[in-house]
């Protein structure tokens, strides 16, 4: 149709919108569901942050704040930085946007011309790939598979690299493997990058608080200081402090970029919610024992959902290191036959025959990159979660 951009042709709906559809098909139909797709903590944002979103409405905080945000988020979005990456960022380097999704939209807005390479190692979070190509750079994939942990190498890397790479994303805890690199993989990584001085990182870090290690996750920046004007660091407060629907996240990174940012947000949204940026305030420099129990929470589902798939037959599940989703190997099912007589091509036959046979919903590893496999979230109570598991396993002994 003329009505659309040819731009709207580089792209597809997101996997996880695509899901929510069937979910809400297969409800209305009467059928339960049990959705091991849930990408948000299933928490109720802090009692202590939605109070101080209801005292800045009551104070009248109500207005356009600048594009980098109100001065009490900067100051806790600095410290919060300091403490974790032990880097002093100045306010010219921070930028600040509705979720760490839109600024990884705008820092390559900012940045891609077109045919610029992205190297986005896979399993990758869905929407790396299509911010890329809506922008007119190419994404470049680079399959990181169980031998590696899920984690890119300097080998790897450096077999991806050519004279049009600008960014490399980096991605830890991972979603979906929950992987995180640890020191030394990240300084290996650093060395490859000292090699190639165009090469700019983007960390996605937005999973960094939801930690099942005994060390913080470490951040590239700390490990390899030297490359901080090339590292463009994401977070945010939607996973930490579920608050998903609050649209806060933000960045720290080299003045340039920060400046190109705000000035794409002030042209296109002006700034992030008022309301929100105290709530976030709030999470950020609040007490922080929301974070420690729901991560206890999340490591003991972590284990049922862990032991649960290991269980059945035919599936490798992943124990993830952080985030909340276990990715699974489901290799040795492709190529089975239901009892209908159907034989399973596709991750997408496979996680059809799930929700027929049991209500449970998982997202597919194809969406990731990474066919053979899915992603099921443990973002649930244990009562589904348990549900779930058994569902699977009788999805799965089902098949011939
Ligand atoms: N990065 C990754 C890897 C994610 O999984 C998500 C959310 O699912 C985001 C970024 C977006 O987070 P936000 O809510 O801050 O936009």
């Amino acid at each position: 149709t003329p009505l659309l951009a040819e731009r709207m042709s580089w792209i597809e709906e997101s996997p996880s919108s695509r899901v929510a559809d069937r979910v809400r098909a297969f409800q209305a139909a009467g059928k339960p569901v049990l959705p091991l797709t849930i990408g948000e903590p299933d928490f109720d944002t802090p009692e202590h942050v939605k109070e101080a979103a209801i005292a800045a409405i009551r104070a009248g905080e109500t207005k356009y704040t600048s594009a980098t945000g109100t001065p009490a988020l900067q100051t806790a979005i600095r410290a919060r930085l300091a403490r974790k990456t032990g880097q002093s960022y100045g306010p010219g380097e921070i930028a600040l946007g509705g979720g760490a999704k839109q600024l990884i939209f705008l820092a390559f807005l900012a940045t891609l011309d077109a045919g610029d390479e992205v190297i986005v190692p896979a399993p990758h979070w869905v929407s790396y790939p299509d911010m890329v190509a809506l922008n007119g750079g190419r994404p470049v994939l680079v399959g990181a598979g169980a031998d590696t942990g899920y984690k890119l190498t300097p080998g790897l890397l450096r077999g991806a690299v050519t004279d049009r790479t600008k960014w490399l994303v980096l991605n830890t805890p991972n979603n979906p493997t929950g992987a995180v690199y640890s020191r030394d993989e990240l300084a290996g990584l650093a060395e490859v990058l000292r090699e190639h001085s165009r090469i700019s990182v983007l960390c996605d870090e937005i999973y960094d608080e939801i930690n099942f290690g005994t060390e913080p996750v470490p951040s590239l920046v700390s490990v390899a200081p030297d490359l901080r004007e090339r590292i463009f660091l994401a977070n945010g407060v939607s996973k930490a402090y579920a608050m998903t629907g609050w649209r806060i996240g933000y960045a720290a990174g080299p003045a340039t970029l920060c400046a190109a940012i705000s000035t794409l947000q002030s042209q296109s949204s002006s700034c992030p919610s008022s309301i929100s940026q105290a709530a976030a305030a709030a999470a950020l420099d609040g007490d922080q024992s929301f974070i420690t129990e729901t991560v206890a929470v999340y490591a003991e589902r972590r284990d049922l959902l862990v032991s649960g798939l290991a269980a059945i037959d035919g599936l490798r599940p992943v124990r993830p290191d952080g985030g909340f989703y276990v990715w699974t190997d489901a290799s040795r099912l492709i190529g089975a036959i239901t009892p209908g007589g159907r034989r399973i091509a596709t991750d997408a036959d496979l996680a059809e025959h799930f929700l027929e046979t049991s209500g449970v919903v998982v997202i597919t590893g194809e969406s990731y990159g990474c066919p053979g496999h899915f992603r099921a979230s443990f973002a649930l109570d244990s009562e589904t979660i348990r549900k779930a598991v058994s569902g699977l396993a009788s999805a799965v002994s089902a098949l011939r």
